[in-house]
């Protein structure tokens, strides 16, 4: 797919669609949509899947029970995305190999460990942007950082 000009609310929005029959009762989407400039040139499939990606682990974290934020706020040169749930928190002694291809800890047949590997390749290797994690027990973070100004 191409580089295109795309609204970063919109392909969150659209995600979320997607995923609702996933999200059950028991998870509630909070949106802290505060960049008030979302458009940026991207590659915009791609980038749903890391929106998806992400969604999905967080929904997987918590268990079907908790809340999911989804925060946008826009800097001089980069726009940032953070997704973050209330589940248990990634352990620190695994936090350095979650982006490795087949790193899960979720049962056979349940994960397939591509979903974060696919989210660094996508946001640092096609995007030049990256990617911060903060987690603790109870909270995780995901904070994308995406350039605005991408060309091919
Ligand atoms: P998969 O979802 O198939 O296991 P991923 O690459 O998406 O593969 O995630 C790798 C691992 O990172 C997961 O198995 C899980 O242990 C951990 N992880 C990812 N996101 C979260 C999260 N939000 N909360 C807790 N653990 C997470
Ligand atoms: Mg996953």
């Amino acid at each position: 797919a191409p580089l295109q000009e795309i609204d970063i609310h919109e392909g969150l929005e659209s995600t979320i669609t997607i995923l609702n029959h996933k999200l059950k009762q028991g998870v509630t989407v909070k949106r802290e949509y505060d960049c008030h400039t979302p458009r940026i040139s991207a590659y915009g499939s791609e980038l749903n899947q890391v929106w998806t990606n992400l969604i999905d682990n967080a929904i997987d974290a918590m268990n079907g029970q908790g809340e999911i934020k989804i925060r946008t706020v826009c800097e001089n040169d980069f726009l940032l995305v953070e997704i973050a749930d209330n589940g248990p928190g990634i352990p620190p002694e695994i936090q350095s190999h979650i982006f490795e291809p087949f790193f899960t800890t979720k049962g056979v047949g349940q994960g397939t460990g591509l979903g974060l590997h696919t989210v660094y390749r996508v946001v640092v290797g096609q995007h030049l942007g990256d990617i911060r994690l903060f987690s603790q027990p109870g909270k995780t973070k995901f904070q994308i950082r995406l350039p605005t100004t991408l060309s091919s």
